[in-house]
Formats: C-alpha cells, structure tokens, sequence
C-alpha cells in the first residue's frame, strides 16, 4: 500500500538520542561505585600492598566515575535539546490543529447561516398548510361505556362523523349526525390520539401560538385526554415530550430553546396562580414575568422530568375541591423562546392547553348562590369562547376577545392554531 501524503510524523530527523542497540533495549545500568571510609582505611592484608599501588586503583576509579558522568551529562544534554525540539514540533502541530479548527467552525457557520432561512421556510410553508387544513380544528373523543350506562347510544359510521341516537320513535329519523375533523372511538389510547395532535406541537415549537382545549361534560374523559396516568400519559405530559425531542434535534451548535410553564386555574373569573406556592420548595429557576397582563409564575424547565414534578405540584395546588374544578378553568401553558446567536434571531411562542369546566355548567338552571355564581362565570366564559371561534371561523374582522377573563387573557393564543376537543 502507498504512503499516504504528508503524514505526520513524531520523528525528529538528526535528534534521535545516541544509543547503542543494547541501550535500547534496557536502560543503562549505572556502575555503582562508592568512595567510602572503609575503602580508603587499610584491611588487615592491604597493609602489605604499597600505598603506591591502592592510589593508583583509586585514581583509575575516580577517572572511570569521571569519564561516565561527562558521558551522562552529554547524554542529558541531547535528551533535552531532543525534548525541546520535539515540544517545539508539537506546538507547531497543536497550532496547525487549532488553525483547522477555526476554519471548520467558520465553515459550518457559513453553512448553518445558509440553512437558517430554509428552516425558516420551512417552518413557515408546515404552518401554512396547517392553516390551509383549517386553524381551527375540532376532535371529538368518545370514552369507553361505562357499565351502568346501558347500551350505547353512538354509533360512528367513519372517522369524522358520531350519530347519536335520540331514541325518539316519533321521529321518522331518530338518528344525528354530527361532523367533526376526526372521531376517536373508545378505543383509541393516548399514543394514537397524540398523533393528530403532534403537528400543532411542531408548529409551536416553530413560533406559532397554539391552544388545545378540552371541552365537554364533567365524566366524559377531558382530565383523562389532557393528564393522563403514569401509565396513559395525556396530552400535557406528551406536549411537553414533543416539544423536548423536536427541539433536541433542531438545535444546532449556535441556536437553543428554552421552555417555561405557568399553571393557573380560572374560577368565577378569578384567577389563582398554581404555581406560587412552589416558590418555597424551590427557588432557583423563577420569577414572575408580565403576560396578557398577568403576572405569573413561571417555571423553568429542561426535561419532561422536571416539567412532570411542576405539573404535579399545581395540580396538587389545585386541590381536591371536585364540584370547584368541574366550575373552573385549568390553563397549562408551555412557553417557548427560541434564540440563535448567529443570526440574532428570537422567537417566542406558547402552547396553551386548556381543560375547560364541565359544560353541562352551561345548561344548569336550577342552581342557587354560589353555585349560581360559578355556573353563570362558566356559562359567560364558554359562551365568550364559543363566540370568539365563531368570529374567527367566520374570518370577521374583530374578535371579542374582551367578553371573557379568559378569552381575554388567551386573546394572544387563539388566532394561529386552537384544537377544541369534544369528550
Ligand atoms: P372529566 O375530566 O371530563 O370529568 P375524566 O377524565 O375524569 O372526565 O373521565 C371520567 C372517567 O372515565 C375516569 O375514570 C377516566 O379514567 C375514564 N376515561 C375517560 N376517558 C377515557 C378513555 N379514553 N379511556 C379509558 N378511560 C377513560
């Protein structure tokens, strides 16, 4: 095989140490000779040898000591003119090195710098043929019976269409049909239910403001589809995740993404930041920042590990006041800010994900003091949601986001993307 040109080498031509072949193989060992007191005092026979004679093997040692040492001190000489040169061949190679490496990250610079404005092309075409598809969108998802329920009125004759039976015999047609962008039967899990919701998560991290709500009456599966279990985990905990891996493979060597998440509940258009009361288990990585002019916690998180620990803590904030939280709005956002050095481009989006209050709240007519107050708050607020869809399905030209605390407060959220969810 040839050679391959201009190899490096560690030799240094004309340096190599003055060794014979037996050196080599082992150090040289060194004659240990020693000039003590009992060899220079007479032994009981050498008093017989003339002094004359022991001078002269004691002056043949001394020049033998001599001759070795100055042939060592050569040797160290060479040894260190050796190293230097050597030292001095290395510096020149680390600098050599060092020039590569400057030239290698300039380049991938340039290149990163010309695939910027493609990824934002990209970014941009993804979300324009989601808003092609419709910016707004609305699944139903149907929970499995359960067992006193008695036989089901729901049948779903494809993936976009739930028929109700209204069990009326006077009806010629007791059968309803109601359209939606997908169905989910009973039995689709949460993996396969995430799929359809995994494209407005990218289009998120992408910059764009996107919010998910779930909507539907208390016990038809909304706590389910947005938390989950530790075994079943909901669209919240799956967000994040989405969220987390995307991002991990979007940033490159000069850009990065940063996550933060609010929690706070709406109840009888109060709103109680859920996240507060952390502040006193950990206090390193929050403050509170305006948005929508609310001034919230925010938590900062760098893995799905530590957004699970924040979402439990508001959760358990919450409380355990059940007919409180069929009354109230939980709003679970995720901001996003994107950052690149290179070009100095920033970016800040939100996916906000809403498990709205049961909706027969909405049709409760017989209720009495606070309950009457809540379920009025949640009437207002569902109706002033529904109105701001309506106004932005219809393309009108202003949106009353003012009707409602939390149209108002998500007025920044709900324009791009909104997925409405019916349990
Ligand atoms: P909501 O939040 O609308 O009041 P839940 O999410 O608490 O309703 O659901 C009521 C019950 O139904 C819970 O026990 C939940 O585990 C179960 N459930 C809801 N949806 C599903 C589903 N898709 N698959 C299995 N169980 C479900």
């Amino acid at each position: 095989m040839a050679e391959p040109k201009n190899r490096w080498t560690w030799d240094l031509p004309g340096f190599e140490p003055k060794r014979s072949a037996e050196d080599q193989r082992s150090p040289p060992l060194v004659p240990r000779l020693s000039v003590s007191q009992s060899s220079l005092t007479p032994r009981p026979d050498s008093s017989k040898k003339p002094i004359a004679v022991r001078l002269q093997k004691l002056e043949k040692q001394v020049k033998h000591t001599r001759d070795y040492y100055l042939e060592l001190k050569q040797e160290a000489t060479d040894l260190k003119e050796y190293s230097h040169a050597k030292l001095d061949r290395v510096t020149r190679y680390l600098g050599v090195l060092a020039d590569r490496a400057r030239k290698l990250d300039q380049a991938a610079l340039e290149s990163e710098a010309r695939i910027i404005p493609l990824i934002n092309e990209k970014k941009k075409v993804f979300n324009d043929l989601l808003m092609a598809k419709g910016s707004i969108k609305v699944y139903c998802r149907i929970r499995p019976p359960f067992e006193d329920e008695g036989p089901s009125i729901i049948e779903l004759p494809d993936e976009f269409i739930v028929r109700v039976n209204i069990s009326d015999d006077s009806l010629a047609n007791p059968k309803k049909d109601y359209e939606f962008d997908r169905v989910y039967g009973p039995h689709v899990g949460q993996g396969e239910f995430f799929c359809d919701v995994q494209p407005f998560v990218q289009s998120a991290l992408d910059g764009y403001n996107v919010s998910i709500f779930a909507y539907g009456q208390s016990g038809s599966g909304k706590t389910h589809t947005m938390e989950g279990s530790s075994h079943e985990r909901g669209l919240y905990l799956r967000s994040f995740e989405e969220l987390f891996d995307l991002s991990n493979s979007d940033t490159t060597s000069s850009s990065q993404y940063t996550f933060y998440v609010t929690v706070f509940e709406l109840h009888n258009e109060q709103v109680q930041d859920l996240l507060v009361k952390s502040l006193s288990t950990s206090s390193s990585n929050q403050f509170s920042n305006q948005d929508s002019s609310l001034e919230l916690v925010q938590e900062k998180v760098d893995n799905p590990l530590e957004f699970t620990k924040v979402l439990k803590v508001a959760l358990q904030n919450r409380g355990t006041d059940s007919s409180k939280a069929i009354m109230s709005h939980l709003i679970v956002t995720i901001h996003i800010h994107y950052s690149n050095w290179v070009t100095g481009e920033t970016l800040y989006s939100k996916l906000s994900l809403v498990d709205l209050p049961g909706s027969e709240c909405f049709m409760v007519k017989d209720a009495t003091g606070d309950h009457l107050t809540s379920f009025l708050h949640v009437s207002k607020s569902l109706s002033a949601l529904g109105d701001v869809l309506n106004s932005l399905t219809t393309k009108k030209e202003s949106i009353p986001f003012e009707n409602s605390r939390m149209t108002q407060i998500l007025s920044d959220s709900l324009g791009a993307h909104i997925m409405l969810l019916e349990a």
